[in-house]
């Protein structure tokens, strides 16, 4: 079984393709979107966000080290993110990737937080295309992490079936809230 962050890269893997548009909502330390960046290759683009300043640099520092060019960074929060895509990504975007919670050995505070993610979910839902995903991976043992992953559930759980196909993968024998992945396809 594969553990929980190549899951969540391989649901993304699976389904992009050169040329895509994808985005990384909560950029960080950039390791998602190099990911992404590199599937799509020159031809395609990366939307990377992210609320801290310090965040977006190490992402852009990353991308340069391997010599990319084909990511448009976005210092806001997710929730915003739609306000800066070019109208061309409505129902275009290949895949949407959030890890949830705080920037390892970064300030613990700076959390994602419930309202805010699930405005990002709501508002990019739209600009998926057919087949198109959102994988969000969960971490949720830290304060306020408990309240944010009910509520993405919730928020998943409820999306119409006819619509859209919703995945959870998690181990659930393992101590220490570990992580899980909740994946949202467009049919
Ligand atoms: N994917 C990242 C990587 O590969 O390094 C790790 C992401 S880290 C778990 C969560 C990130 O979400 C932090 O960098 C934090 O600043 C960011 N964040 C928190 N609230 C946000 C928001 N409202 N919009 C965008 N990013 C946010």
């Amino acid at each position: 079984m594969l553990p929980i962050i190549p899951f969540a890269h391989s649901l993304i893997e699976e389904i992009v393709q050169p040329g895509d548009q994808v985005i990384d909502a909560t950029c960080g330390n950039g390791n998602d979107t190099l990911l992404l960046s590199t599937l799509v290759e020159e031809t395609g683009n990366v939307y990377a966000s992210d609320i801290q300043e310090q965040a977006i640099h190490t992402t852009q520092q990353t991308i340069q080290e391997h010599k990319r060019n084909n990511v448009s960074y976005i210092l806001d929060s997710h929730a915003n993110l739609a306000e800066h895509l070019p109208s061309c990504t409505k129902e275009n975007i290949a895949a949407i990737i959030f890890n949830l919670g705080y920037l390892p050995k970064s300030d613990k505070k700076i959390i994602t937080q419930p309202a805010s993610t699930k405005k990002a979910i709501t508002q990019l839902l739209p600009y998926l295309k057919k087949g198109g995903r959102i994988v969000l991976v969960i971490y949720h043992g830290h304060v306020g992490g408990e309240i944010e992953k009910d509520a993405v559930l919730k928020l998943a759980a409820e999306l119409d079936q006819k619509q859209y196909q919703v995945l959870q993968y998690q181990f659930i024998n393992q101590q220490n809230t570990p992580p899980f992945v909740v994946a949202i396809e467009r049919k």
